[in-house]
C-alpha cells in the first residue's frame, strides 16, 4: 500500500488551527489537525467571548469552538486526538510523531497556543486540581460558598475573578503590582469591590499555598 503523505498537518485544534484549516481545506489542500486536549483550545474553556465579530450578544466559548470545528469539517478538515511530541525533516517532507506514531506531511503548522503561567511557589504543584486551578470556568463550580484567592492583575485574572463571584462568598485578589486589566473589566470588577465581595490587595506577592490535610487552606503573601 502506498505510504500516506498529508498535504498539511496542524498541531493543535484551537481557534488558530481551525481558522487556518478553513482556508486550506477550501483550497482542497488535504489537512489533518491533531489535538491533545480540547478541540477549540482555550476558547472552548472560556466562559463567554464578547468581542468576536458577528456575535453582537457575545457567544459561549464552547459554542464558538464547536462552530469553528463544524466549519472546518464542512470543508473537509480531519480532526483527530493525539499529542505531537517531535517534528523532523526527511528530504522534502516533515515527519511528525503523534502518540508514538510517525505521520508524513508536506507542511506542518504549529498552532499549540500557550500554557498557563505557573507561580512556582510551594504548594502549587501538590494542590494542582485540588485547590489550585488555572481555569475558573472549568473548576469554579467546585467552590460554591467558599472564600477564594485569585492571583494576578491582568485580563485573565480579572475575568476569572468576575466569573467566580457567582460561586464564592468572598474573593481576595492578590496583585503583585497594580491592576493592568482593560478598563471595561476593571469597571465591571469595581461593582464587586463596592459590594464587598472582592477585596483587591495591590503590591502583594504570593509566596506559598498552604497545604493542610492535602487541601489548600490559605496563602502566604508578602505585602509592600
Ligand atoms: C479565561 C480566558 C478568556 C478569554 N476570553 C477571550 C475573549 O473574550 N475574546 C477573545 O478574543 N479571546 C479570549 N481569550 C483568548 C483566546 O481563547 C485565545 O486567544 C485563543 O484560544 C488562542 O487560540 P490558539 O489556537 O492560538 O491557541 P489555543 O486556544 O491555546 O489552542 C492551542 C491548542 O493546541 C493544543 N496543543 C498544544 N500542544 C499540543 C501538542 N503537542 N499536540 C497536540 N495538540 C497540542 C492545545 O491543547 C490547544 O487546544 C481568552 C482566553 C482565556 C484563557
Amino acid at each position: 500500500m502506498a505510504e500516506m503523505i498529508r498535504d498539511v498537518v496542524m498541531i493543535g485544534a484551537g481557534p488558530s488551527a481551525l481558522t487556518a484549516a478553513i482556508y486550506t481545506t477550501r483550497e482542497d489542500i488535504d489537512t489533518v489537525l491533531y489535538e491533545k486536549a480540547t478541540i477549540g483550545g482555550m476558547a472552548a474553556i472560556t466562559d463567554q467571548v464578547d468581542n468576536y465579530p458577528g456575535f453582537p450578544e457575545g457567544i459561549e466559548g464552547m459554542n464558538l469552538a464547536s462552530q469553528l470545528e463544524k466549519q472546518a469539517e464542512r470543508f473537509g478538515a480531519h480532526i483527530e486526538f493525539g499529542d505531537a511530541s517531535s517534528i523532523r525533516s526527511e528530504g522534502k517532507y516533515k515527519i511528525i510523531t503523534i502518540d508514538g506514531q510517525d505521520v508524513k506531511a508536506k507542511a506542518v503548522l504549529i498552532a499549540t497556543g500557550s500554557d498557563y503561567k505557573k507561580l512556582g511557589v510551594p504548594g502549587e504543584k501538590e494542590l494542582y486540581g485540588r485547590g489550585v486551578h488555572y481555569c475558573a470556568t472549568c473548576d469554579g463550580a467546585f467552590y460554591r460558598d467558599k472564600t477564594l484567592a485569585v492571583v494576578g492583575g491582568g485580563n485573565s485574572a480579572i475575568q476569572e475573578t468576575i466569573f467566580l463571584t457567582r460561586y464564592a462568598t468572598h474573593i481576595d485578589l492578590l496583585v503583585r503590582s497594580t491592576v493592568k486589566a482593560s478598563d471595561v473589566l476593571q469597571h465591571e470588577l469595581q461593582k464587586y469591590v463596592d459590594s464587598g465581595q472582592v477585596t483587591i490587595h495591590l503590591n502583594t506577592t504570593t509566596d506559598e499555598i498552604i497545604v493542610s490535610d492535602g487541601r489548600a487552606s490559605g496563602v502566604k503573601v508578602t505585602e509592600g
